[in-house]
């Protein structure tokens, strides 16, 4: 490796190691470590139980808090059961400057562009910190991107802001929903169907908790809050999957349900979960346990997104606008690492090469002309805030 490699020559060397979300991203991590190394840029790695997964913090300048990140996410979703053209790990160019491979647009052509300007930006000599942080299992709830925050508090080294490179066409994203997903259980007591008094039946109570959602939902949409920008303007409601019952003559003793919330961000899913946990217990359980106590719902939340906002007139908002010659910022409603950077307290925008509407496909692509936008914007971004 050399200063002069090519953002898609990089591309094409992550889009090699296959870390699909479910894989070690070791080797792929392995490679960046080598381009730090060779550059003399330090880093921090930090690593989820295994071992087997790292995130990678690299920072650029001084070596501490402040400036701005740069944040990618390495992992990818499966190929499985896609239809390819081509090898998803090799990089193919093919008409109109696309760059086919699984991760070209979500995100490796983002974390390649910020290694391509590695050369220009230790050039530049920034007086404040350049951070780039490189995470693992966004794919699967943001698993890295919480690590990565438990680091920085450990380290100290917490940048003022922070721009997350998923793909919005290089337009700034100020806002996503969140998303909470519940497991809900249900225990009944068995019995025979002849005598349902004698027994808890686990199906129909589960149905009662079900029509209280779908009376949520309605709710929710008629009498909001509301937020224009997403589509719908209001936080969602639903059940995905349900389970229950053995055989038509048997009390049901069990039954299951999945369903989620995806929040606007001034709403909070856990407080509607709270509300919908004290209707069951004030309507639905006390004949339950009338019967047999130990009767009941059991709440298992499995995922927990937060959403994202960051006032339109908040000075990154204004910066991001500028470097891309956006005059408008746009709301999302897939989710993002940049939920949990707010949380932590640090203000986030959206703003990456390539389109969402090409991530997770078969024949994923990125433009050239989106990596070619994407290094330009690094290299003003750096310009402008840095030195
Ligand atoms: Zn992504």
């Amino acid at each position: 490796m050399n200063a002069s490699v090519s953002t898609a020559e990089l591309l094409s060397r992550l889009v090699g190691f296959d870390t699909t979300s479910r894989n070690s991203n070791l080797a792929l991590i392995g490679f960046v470590r080598d381009w730090f190394d060779q550059h003399g840029v330090p880093y921090r790695i930090s690593t989820d139980a295994s071992g087997q997964k790292a995130n990678l913090h690299a920072i650029i300048g001084p070596q501490s808090a402040g400036g701005i990140a740069l944040s990618g996410h390495v992992d990818t979703v499966p190929v499985d059961g896609q239809s390819w053209s081509s090898d998803p790990f090799t990089l193919r160019a093919g008409e109109g400057g696309r760059l086919y491979a699984r991760g070209a647009a979500d995100m490796k052509g983002f974390v390649a562009s910020c290694l391509a300007a590695v050369p220009d930006l230790l050039a530049l000599g920034p007086k404040r910190p350049l951070h780039l942080f490189i995470s693992y299992d966004e794919e699967i709830g943001c698993q890295g991107a919480r690590r990565l925050i438990e680091d920085l508090d450990a380290s100290g080294l917490r940048p003022a802001l922070c721009v997350v490179g998923e793909p919005s066409g290089m337009k700034p994203i100020v806002a996503h929903k969140g998303k909470v997903n519940v497991n809900v259980s249900v225990r009944g007591k068995p019995g025979h169907s002849s005598e349902p008094a004698r027994g808890v039946n686990a199906v129909q109570a589960a149905a009662e908790a079900i029509a209280w959602v779908a009376a949520e939902a309605r709710r929710l949409a008629k009498e909001g809050p509301f937020d224009t920008g997403f589509d719908p303007p209001h936080t969602t409601i639903h059940v995905g999957t349900m389970a229950g019952g053995t055989i038509l003559n048997i009390i049901p003793e069990r039954a299951e349900f999945v369903m989620e919330w995806r929040n606007i961000p001034a709403d909070d899913p856990l407080a509607a979960l709270a509300r919908m946990q004290q209707y069951i217990a004030a309507h639905i359980e006390p004949a339950m346990k009338a019967v047999d106590p130990a009767c009941g719902f059991s709440y298992d939340i499995d995922l927990r997104m937060p959403g994202m906002a960051l006032p339109v007139d908040h000075e990154l908002s204004t910066l991001v606008r500028g470097l891309t010659g956006s005059n408008s910022t746009g709301k999302v409603s897939y989710g993002t690492e940049g939920g949990f950077y707010q949380e932590a307290g640090i203000p986030t925008i959206i703003c990456g090469p390539g389109h969402i509407a090409q991530a997770h496909q078969p024949d994923e692509w990125i433009a050239q002309s989106e990596l070619d936008a994407c290094d330009a914007f690094i290299r003003r971004l750096a310009r402008q805030l840095l030195i």
